[in-house]
């Protein structure tokens, strides 16, 4: 059925050719995977929710400035995305203690960071995306200096906006994992946010109750991963209780 031409398939999502010079289709899928694909799963929906997610989360983010391949949402499951050269870097930002930087430092879960730190991780699968320096990432030519420092740049002004975006519907934002890549415009070049925002990537707690409402649902074997990521959009005001996405702002939720 699908005649399209498939640019790249990863664990999540398919990039297919665009319809126009220098885009890309990016297509959610509902699989979840975790611990380097070693643990796998269809989870009904996910997709279709993280692709709304994401779309609402880089529309917000290009208000404020930030340069993103997000052009428009065409369907259920598909973006519209600028072409790029992606930059083999997950940056990750935390901003309180979980996960990898629990076990790795001895840090409890949950533990306030003394300030948010920025991390790089090698995108490699085959290596289980090894921790990585600025000095790996110039001495390899994955980035030169003045891109790391965009990038910096750029994942500080995303923390700051997306941790007042989400503490405003009563979440905490932990940490979340972005990428980047270089468009290329007229012999112009510039980096852009890339791959999606959702809680496929983020850890989001309640601020109230400590819920996790991302995918350590399923990395833990939790449950109630769709329920959670149905809560983040109704939050956002992106999903209505019969369904129904909407498209106003963020629901504020009161602290009381
Ligand atoms: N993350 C991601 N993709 C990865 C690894 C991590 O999106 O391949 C996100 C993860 O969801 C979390 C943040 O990056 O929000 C930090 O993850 P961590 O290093 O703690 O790794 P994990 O506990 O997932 O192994």
């Amino acid at each position: 059925m699908n005649r399209r031409r498939k640019i790249y398939e990863g664990k999540a999502k398919i990039l297919y050719e665009g319809p126009e010079p220098s885009t890309l289709i990016q297509h959610f899928k509902d699989d979840a995977t975790a611990f380097n694909a070693q643990k796998h799963e269809q989870i009904e929906g996910k997709g279709v929710l993280n692709n709304r997610i994401s779309e609402y989360v880089f529309t917000r983010l290009a208000e404020i400035g930030i340069p993103t391949h997000f052009v428009r949402r065409l369907n259920m499951r598909e973006q519209l995305v600028r072409e790029v050269e992606i930059i083999p870097l997950e940056v990750v930002v935390r901003n309180v203690a979980a996960g990898s930087i629990s076990k790795r430092l001895g840090l409890e879960e949950g533990t306030a960071l003394p300030r948010s730190i920025i991390e790089f991780y090698y995108k490699n699968d085959k290596l289980g995306d090894p921790l990585v320096t600025e000095e790996h990432i110039t001495a390899f030519n994955w980035a030169n200096p003045q891109e790391i420092d965009e990038i910096m740049a750029l994942v500080l002004r995303i923390n700051d906006f997306l941790s007042g975006l989400f503490l405003g519907i009563g979440i905490r934002l932990v940490d979340f994992k972005v990428e980047f890549g270089r468009h290329f415009e007229n012999d112009m070049m510039r980096i852009i946010l890339a791959d999606e925002i959702s809680p496929d990537s983020c850890r989001l707690w309640d601020v109230e109750t400590q819920n996790r409402l991302d995918k350590d649902r399923f990395r833990r074997d939790m449950g109630g991963l769709i329920e959670a990521y149905q809560e983040v959009a109704r939050r956002l005001g992106i999903l209505v209780e019969n369904g129904h996405p909407k498209a106003s702002g963020p629901v504020l939720v009161s602290s009381k």
